[in-house]
């Protein structure tokens, strides 16, 4: 099976697995597992932060970053489209008592820095207090452009506000920009890194910040039920990851490449975007539900739409890329 719905599904690898088997560990809950603290102290110095926290999921690290930025009845500026506001089931107000203000995101990505500023809320007893600016890098796929990244913490600097990245895929950020996790990192005052996505980790992501940030999470993470205890056993495959996975990245950069370049020769498919290891394109066909059965059969996994997703990671190859426009070319002949 070829497998396009996400970077999630990537297997871990053989290193990983041996990684795993033979991992040193101890109980994390009293800070004891030695495979988790070397990863988080990696991670820290990758970010070039004082501390990292490795948590259960990338939905688990931007809760405690917004938890642990906020008190109850503050607010956190973010997208729209942002996956800490979208995509995790409201949790910041339903665990944080956070109230989101999503501002419409731009074409590229990024959030007007006055229409941020116009959302700010003046303090005043009828507003919940600004606390807190989000950002996500990589965006459905798009970089943030560095320059924008200085003017946002110029912007939080100035506004009083702390200022947070979603990074569960960061480092595609960093690797298409030829740069290094720290030179992205350096803008923020914490982020959150998603171990389990094109690095190919089995489970698991980072939130890194200060000491105090993390002292708080840590906190959060044990009422969340996140304290996990030989947890060593995971953090072995994450330390692959940040050693071994990294630099891959630009490999489902170009394959994302050449799979739009393919794409751009069939009729019944229009690329609309491509960036980092992400094909956004419209599916033309009439019948979706008949292409979706005919590229399983073929053995393409796909979450097919009128706006199809494709993501590259690790387990497709040129040959998977190839194999799907195949498959697509046959329907589209209508030789099925
Ligand atoms: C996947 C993802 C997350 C959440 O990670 P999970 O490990 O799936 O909870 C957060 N933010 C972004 C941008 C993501 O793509």
């Amino acid at each position: 099976m070829f497998d396009f719905r996400s970077d999630t599904v990537t297997q871990p690898t053989e290193a990983m697995r041996r990684a795993m088997a033979q991992a040193e560990v101890g109980d994390d809950v009293y800070g004891d597992d030695p495979t988790v603290n070397a990863l988080e102290e990696m991670a820290a110095e990758m970010a070039g932060f004082e501390a990292a926290l490795f948590t259960a999921s990338g939905t688990q690290a931007n809760l405690l970053a917004l938890m642990a930025h906020c008190e109850r009845g503050d607010e956190y500026l973010c997208g729209q489209q942002a996956h800490n506001y979208k995509f995790e089931g409201g949790g910041a107000a339903v665990l944080g008592s956070i109230q989101p203000q999503p501002i419409e995101n731009e074409e590229d990505g990024t959030l007007c820095l006055q229409r941020v500023a116009a959302a700010i809320k003046p303090d005043d007893i009828h507003f919940a207090r600004t606390r807190l600016f989000s950002l996500e890098n990589t965006i459905g796929g798009k970089v943030l452009p560095m320059a924008y990244l200085a003017q946002a913490q110029a912007f939080a600097f100035e506004k009083g506000l702390k200022l947070h990245l979603d990074g569960a895929r960061v480092f595609n950020a960093a690797v298409a920009q030829n740069t290094s996790l720290e030179s992205i990192a350096q803008h923020f005052d914490s982020l959150t890194i998603c171990l389990s996505k094109g690095l190919a980790a089995p489970v698991g992501s980072l939130l890194v910040g200060d000491e105090a940030l993390i002292k708080k999470a840590k906190r959060w993470r044990k009422m969340l039920g996140g304290g996990m205890r030989q947890a060593g056993i995971l953090a072995a495959a994450g330390q692959l990851a940040l050693t071994e996975q990294v630099e891959r990245l630009a490999e489902d950069h170009d394959n994302a490449r050449y799979l739009a370049e393919q794409l751009g020769g069939l009729n019944s498919v229009e690329v609309r975007q491509c960036a980092t290891n992400m094909v956004f394109a419209q599916f033309h066909h009439a019948d979706l539900a008949a292409l979706n059965a005919h590229l399983l059969a073929d053995g393409c996994k796909l979450s097919v739409g009128h706006n199809t997703r494709m993501v590259l990671h690790k387990d497709l190859n040129r040959a998977a890329v190839d194999a799907l426009v195949q498959s697509l070319n046959r329907f589209e002949k209508g030789a099925v």
